[in-house]
């Protein structure tokens, strides 16, 4: 199946005025100015990933293509749980009826940034949803819509895929209203996604069906703006994301907290932190979820070369934060390091300083929490707004609260 995009960034990566990728090595980071002596083996796979950036863009393969395969899924299927770092407090159940995703971020944390395989949608995925939430509709669960792809993208708009996974949740609590599943939405649409109408219902025509079931948080990450329109190729632009959040609002729709990942060390100062705030408290969000880009020396090998293009210090600062070899057991999955220990705790101390002046609070992956050694004091489990780890509202289950 073929589709148009909804949002297309102007910024086209085979296009770029006077940038083409090419083989990086430790003089081409010496060159840049960089301090660290990255050792060997993650100067292989920096390498490998110049390579395949290379490989990539000669075979016009680095951003998704605009079609999508649709097909049945096993209805035998169990349900992923959300258990990144297996010590995830709350036991979420991941929604994912799309493999790869549309949106097509260049620094993906499912699939470190490749896209260059085909996009397989599940028609039938709702028929896989349904029995599931009846079995556990005694147990309190979120359900992650999505944590593996975008739940709002082309491919499970344009087939109604989407659409039929709300109308699920929608009958269900029509026929068991004390259910205690409710729906937790994390995603990059914009107020165009919400819009898209089948079989008669808009995306938000179904959330106000869900009122108090479900929270939508938006994510948006924090980068230079030009180079978020190559690493995020078909996402929303943050203004449509933050109109989705105030329609969501309008209609009594939980949408009050923020995921802001993945952050880029190299990009802070007083100025860019202030205008998020800014961002945050003017669109009547509370609370966020920050996470710094974690990424692979082999993706940071086109990501680097990309922020390069716009700002070659920057692109110095981010590699010597990530590939510094006392820094390398900072890792959160397959080789995605966070940046320098110090440093997060620093920077996470000034987003919470800085999130307060505003009333917005903050909470944090379990991860994170243990990696730093944050405890429950700075950050407690469940914060004042109630909210949890990737911004999870606990109250959603307190009846009528929301
Ligand atoms: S929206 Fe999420 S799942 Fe989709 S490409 Fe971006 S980071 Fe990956």
């Amino acid at each position: 199946m073929e589709f148009k995009p909804i949002y297309c960034n102007a910024s086209d990566i085979y296009n770029l005025d006077g940038f083409s990728p090419r083989m990086m090595g430790r003089n081409d980071l010496k060159a840049l100015g960089t301090t660290v002596e990255p050792d060997d083996k993650t100067i292989e796979i920096f390498q490998a990933g110049c390579r395949s950036f290379m490989d990539r863009y000669a075979a016009r393969t680095v951003i998704p293509s605009m079609t999508v395969d649709v097909g049945s899924i096993d209805l035998s299927t169990e349900l992923e749980i959300h258990n990144y770092t297996s010590h995830c407090p709350t036991l979420t159940y991941e929604v994912s009826p799309v493999k790869g995703c549309q949106v097509g971020c260049l620094y993906c944390l499912v699939t470190d940034g490749v896209h260059d395989h085909k996009l397989y949608a599940y028609e039938n995925y709702a028929a896989l949803l349904e029995p599931i939430l009846e079995k556990h509709m005694a147990e309190e669960h979120y359900y992650y819509f999505s944590a593996k792809t975008e739940a709002l993208q082309e491919p499970t708009l344009h087939t109604g895929i989407a659409h039929d996974i709300l109308r699920t949740f929608v009958r269900h609590f029509e026929k068991f209203p004390d259910s205690k599943a409710r729906l937790f939405i994390a995603s990059k649409a914009g107020i165009k996604h919400l819009m898209v109408e089948h079989g008669g219902d808009t995306i938000i025509d179904l959330f106000e069906q869900l009122r108090g079931k479900m929270q939508f948080n938006t994510s948006i990450s924090l980068m230079p703006a030009p180079l978020r329109l190559l690493l995020e190729p078909f996402g929303a632009p943050i203004p449509e994301r933050m109109a989705a959040v105030r329609l969501c609002q309008e209609k009594g729709i939980l949408s009050d907290s923020a995921l802001v990942q993945p952050i880029f060390p190299s990009y802070l100062n007083q100025e860019v932190m202030t205008n998020f705030f800014e961002l945050l408290h003017e669109n009547k969000i509370i609370n966020f979820k920050p996470e710094f880009l974690t990424v692979s020396p082999a993706t940071l090998a086109w990501i680097g070369q990309l922020l390069e293009h716009f700002d070659p210090e920057q692109a110095r600062a981010l590699y010597d934060l990530y590939l510094a070899p006392e820094n390398k057991d900072h890792c959160k999955q397959r080789r995605r390091t966070a940046p320098d220990r110090d440093w997060c705790m620093e920077n996470f101390r000034t987003f919470q300083k800085m999130g307060r002046i505003y009333g917005i609070s903050m909470s944090i992956c379990y991860w994170v929490r243990k990696e730093l050694n944050i405890d429950t004091h700075m950050i407690p489990i469940v914060n004042e707004n109630g909210y949890q780890c990737l911004g999870y509202q606990r109250r959603l289950f307190e009846p009528s609260v929301v």
